[in-house]
């Protein structure tokens, strides 16, 4: 029998573990590691930077609700890699960084890509583990598996030190390692925390008495797949809803209880709000006045106790957002809440939305040219809305780009909406894309992107040529971050004058060749038609596709909650 080796034994491990997607870079230690992982069914994803493969597995693990496995090589491939680790900690999603490491006994002595991993990944991993002899891999693959996925979900990470990944065993050594690891496995870690009876009792109380109730749902609901669950309870209660901005789509944007269009007189005159899988953070003006009343009880169900001591909120639920929303459709099954059309709650809000779609539809109606953001941002709503059942996943990153699409873009169907998330960040555009393509292979995925955002990880458009996936990145050009030079004359000065401005990109940057040069298909459009045309071509291909839109460089400016900041 063959002997088997540590590249080997961690892919054998993780096959056995059920993961089915790698997301990484190969080099020196970890090249094998990653044929291996391919010889045995895993489907591994090459990137050019671990930071794109690192934004991909954290939204794999997203999507998908299992961790998603980035390989990187050791030290600077680590270094990389910690934007995705960091970005799962961040958003909470699981997710498992592993990364060769250098020889254990050359450690200290400047061996090549020395660094200490363990160190490195402290802020940002739930848990890590380092392998040190060949007999611990699989107890250690399994043990960072499962803390990704516990509780609050996060990033994990294992280190497998050069040394250690040419160590070997006899086959049936692997095998008895593997089902020893299976054995210990920790299955207390996994069991989710059960709600009392009578907190849920409360809860209902509470919102019956309520005048003006409000559902607000996050991306941990998204991640807990409570649709179906949120679906009965805003039928049965009658109580509008809100998502966040990953928690669109759970329920449909243009369903007739989403108060998404009046948001802002719902968070500040709802006097109870029952909020799921979302925190009280910056996105939500940390559940505070002026944005919210000062009176609102918050009633907040999260997997996280931690999070619930945070906020101190009327009512904490500590659970899993599918298992206590339907706890919550029980308790009120046999005596259904009724709102009502006419309910004054439901009229007010209803009568707001109305005002503001029609003065945003007043302002999607024209069509401009040079392009302003609306005009393609309809074209693209529009034509995303034509392909119905399965949506397409949208990535959404950039400035006005992101945010104007928010408003604008209709989400009909859960978990189809990727965007900078909890930490606001650039770069994480092709990462989505690729990940979305691979966990979800029916639908489509369409990027709307600033030329800023796009720009941060645009090489990957060769992995998205390279895969063959069905992705169209539209490229909102409008040369720069926040679009050209806005510095006002006396700005202006100093031995650097003639340098462009720190905002700015070459004009007219042409992001359809960059495609074209690994043999995808590009687009430059500027008009209407030519968009409609772009999109029409480019949905029906399902092929990857860089669709360049010419924005005018002075339409738009940055995001009224952030001005302040800048
Ligand atoms: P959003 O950005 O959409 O507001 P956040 O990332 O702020 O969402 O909040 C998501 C919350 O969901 C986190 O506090 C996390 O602990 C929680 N969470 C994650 N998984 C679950 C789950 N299965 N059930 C309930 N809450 C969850
Ligand atoms: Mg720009």
């Amino acid at each position: 029998m063959a002997d088997v080796d540590t590249n080997m034994l961690v892919a054998m491990s993780l096959a056995r573990a059920g993961v089915d997607r790698m997301f990484g870079v190969v080099g020196i230690p970890v090249t094998s590691l990653a044929n291996r992982a391919v010889a045995l069914g895993i489907r591994f994803i090459a990137f050019h930077n671990e930071q794109s493969a690192g934004y991909a597995a954290s939204a794999y693990g997203y999507l998908t609700g299992r961790p998603g496995i980035l390989l990187t090589v050791s030290g600077p491939g680590c270094v990389h890699g910690l934007a995705g680790l960091s970005n799962a900690a961040v958003n909470t999603w699981p997710l498992v960084m592993i990364s060769g490491s250098c020889d254990q006994k050359d450690f200290g002595r400047g061996d090549f890509q020395e660094l200490d991993q363990i160190e490195a990944v402290k802020p940002f991993s739930k848990f890590s583990a380092k392998a040190t002899d060949i007999s611990k891999v699989p107890a250690c693959v399994f043990e960072v598996l499962d803390w990704a996925a516990a509780g609050r979900p996060g990033g994990c990470y294992l280190d497998l030190p050069s040394d250690v990944l040419h160590q070997t065993v006899s086959e049936s050594e692997a095998e008895r390692l593997i089902a020893e690891a299976q054995d210990s496995r920790n299955k207390g870690l996994i069991e989710r925390p059960i709600v009392k009876e009578s907190e849920i009792e409360k809860a209902v109380a509470l919102l019956r008495q309520a005048e003006r109730p409000l559902i607000v749902f996050g991306k941990g609901a998204a991640m807990a797949r409570a649709e179906s669950a949120l679906k009965t309870m805003v039928e049965r209660t009658g109580i509008p809803f809100l998502p966040t901005p990953m928690g669109k789509g759970l329920l449909p944007d243009n369903h007739d209880l989403a108060a998404t269009a009046a948001r802002s007189l719902a968070i500040g005159k709802c006097d109870v709000a029952l909020v799921i899988g979302a925190r009280l953070n910056w996105l939500l003006h940390f559940g505070e006045p002026p944005k919210w009343s000062k009176d609102v009880k918050f009633i907040l169900v999260d997997i996280s106790k931690d999070e619930i001591e945070l906020r101190k909120p009327w009512l904490g639920l500590v659970g899993d957002a599918t298992k206590v929303v339907e706890t919550i459709n029980k308790e009120i099954k046999d005596d259904p809440f009724c709102l009502g059309k006419n309910h004054p709650w439901i009229e007010a809000l209803s009568k707001k939305t109305k005002e503001n779609v029609s003065k945003m539809e007043a302002q999607l109606a024209k069509d401009v040219v040079p392009f302003n953001f609306m005009t393609p941002m309809r074209i693209i709503r529009d034509a995303i809305l034509e392909l119905g059942s399965p949506a397409p996943i949208l990535v959404s990153e950039g400035a006005n780009t992101m945010d104007i699409g928010r408003s604008v873009l209709v989400q009909t169907e859960p978990r189809t909406r990727l965007d900078a998330g909890t930490w606001g960040t650039m770069g994480v555009g092709l990462g989505y894309c690729i990940a979305a393509a691979v966990a979800s292979p029916e639908r489509l995925v369409v990027a709307v992107e600033g030329d800023s955002g796009f720009g941060f990880s645009a090489m990957e458009v060769e992995t998205l040529v390279r895969y063959q996936l069905p992705v169209v990145v539209i490229v909102f050009n409008n040369g720069g971050v926040y679009g050209g030079d806005r510095r006002n004359p006396e700005e202006i000065t100093g031995p650097y004058k003639d340098d462009p401005a720190p905002t700015s990109f070459v004009p007219g940057a042409a992001y359809h060749v960059l495609i074209e040069a690994f043999g995808g298909k590009g687009y430059l459009v500027g008009t209407p038609d030519e968009l409609k045309s772009a999109l029409a071509e480019s949905f029906s291909a399902r092929k990857p596709a860089v669709i360049n839109v010419t924005i005018d460089p002075y339409a738009g400016a940055e995001s009224g909650r952030l001005q302040h900041k800048n």
